[in-house]
């Protein structure tokens, strides 16, 4: 059998895991959340809140849908067309087009481009959570963080672009091989270490204070049989108005990390709550089948872009000869960017999925709806979020369930449904 023919079976292959790791991961039956209840928990918030809050995501959407036709115009402009390959040609030029020069600096100036591109758009963002009070970060603080941002992108950038093309040149046959096995094992590699080398580069992790909370929290991870080295508090008051917690990280670097604004913001039996709903997540692997699904996803992704490179009208629309060459680095680009455009909404559906099911998690845990409906609440006002957002926005891109979903969802629990 030829590299294609192979190419072919492990595409088949690998789709047909990650069909059934997301059948067997994802929780596909969902715990009760009755209409009529969303609509009473809707009547029930202050309607002066939630006209702010869909205020502010009217003021948002102009900026993030423009984000997003700009970024996906400018990748498919340098991808579709020989612009891209020029510019690659353009930078790589003064090392004498080097191919190391190719792959890593001319890779990440089409990038580069197309961060810029939307740079506006990200600067109107800010300006608009500014203006509704969420942030508490200067215009300094804040182009501090993009070029921290910038900077981390640009050296996991680097080091993937030049692994990529180092296998593409030296297994000009077999690269999507081990260009696939590369991206399966990138996507671990950086669930295991962006918790413990990424993110302290923009906060500081302090473990929570002894004292009456965090021993109700540990009793809580014991009670859940949850083993959790430690709740972490991250100081995100540096930045946001806005409260929050997550878990992060799987084996030895998973944490569960609470905002310092929601342990000023909240009262510790709605903490109790928010940490609940993360030890849902570490019980039921969360963060290992999304790392799982995601190296599944990346190792296919390789192998599609192999085989899309025997499309002869394609690459002569790019200007390049072979998929596999750094020139046509933006070509890959632009796919990923239309991949990624077009598998949000699935990848929403499956994190709601999973939210639902850590909110079940904290009820059962809890056996508190009260807190859980009163911390919903809370998370929609402080943060401003729409507690019953537009269907399309929902279904294209929302990762969680609604506020009055998840208030719904606790009323119902408090009435025994779904346990
Ligand atoms: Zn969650």
């Amino acid at each position: 059998m030829t590299p294609r023919g192979w190419a072919v079976v492990t595409l088949v292959g690998l789709v047909v895991l990650l069909i059934a790791s997301v059948a067997l991961l994802v929780p596909w039956s969902r715990p009760p959340a009755p209409r009529a209840d969303q609509l009473d928990a809707l009547r029930e918030l202050a309607p002066t809140e939630v006209a702010r809050s869909r205020a502010f995501h009217a003021a948002l959407r102009p900026g993030s849908y423009g984000a997003l036709a700009i970024g996906l115009l400018a990748a498919l402009l340098l991808g579709l067309t020989p612009l891209g390959s020029r510019l690659i040609g353009l930078v790589s030029r003064p090392f004498g087009d080097h191919w190391i020069a190719q792959a890593v600096l001319g890779g990440l100036a089409v990038v580069l481009v197309a961060d810029l591109v939307t740079l506006p758009f990200t600067a109107w963002r800010h300006a608009v959570v500014d203006r509704y009070g969420l942030s508490t970060q200067s215009w300094g603080g804040w182009t501090v963080d993009l070029l921290k941002s910038y900077a981390v992108s640009a050296v996991i950038g680097a080091v993937a672009l030049l692994g990529f093309y180092t296998v593409t040149r030296f297994a000009p046959r077999w690269w999507w091989a081990f260009g696939a096995a590369g991206a399966a094992v990138l996507v671990v590699l950086l669930s295991f270490v962006l918790p413990v080398l990424v993110e302290p580069v923009f906060n500081r992790f302090t473990p929570m204070e002894p004292g009456p909370l965090r021993t109700e929290l540990t009793a809580l991870a014991d009670r859940d049989r949850v083993p959790v080295r430690d709740v972490l508090v991250a100081d995100a008051s540096r930045r946001t108005r806005a409260v929050n917690a997550y878990v992060s990280g799987f084996g030895p670097t998973r944490r569960i990390v609470v905002y310092d604004t929601l342990l000023r913001e909240a009262s510790p039996a709605e903490v109790t709550s928010v940490v609940a709903h993360e030890l849902g997540h570490a019980k039921d692997r969360d963060v290992l089948a999304g790392t799982l699904t995601g190296a599944l996803g990346a190792a296919a992704a390789v192998t599609v872009l192999y085989l899309l490179g025997s499309w002869g009208g394609l690459l002569r629309a790019a200007g390049v000869e072979s998929i596999g060459q750094p020139r046509a680095f933006a070509l890959v680009f632009a796919v990923v960017a239309v991949a990624g455009l077009v598998s949000t909404p699935a990848q929403a559906l499956l994190s709601r999925r999973v939210e639902a099911r850590a909110d079940a998690h904290a009820l059962a845990l809890t056996g508190d709806p009260t807190n859980f409906e009163a911390m919903q609440r809370r998370l929609a006002t402080v943060n401003l979020a729409d507690p019953d957002p537009p269907r399309w926005e929902y279904l294209y891109s929302a990762s969680h369930p609604s506020t009055v979903e998840r208030m719904a969802a606790a009323r119902a629990y408090g009435r025994g449904e779904g346990r």
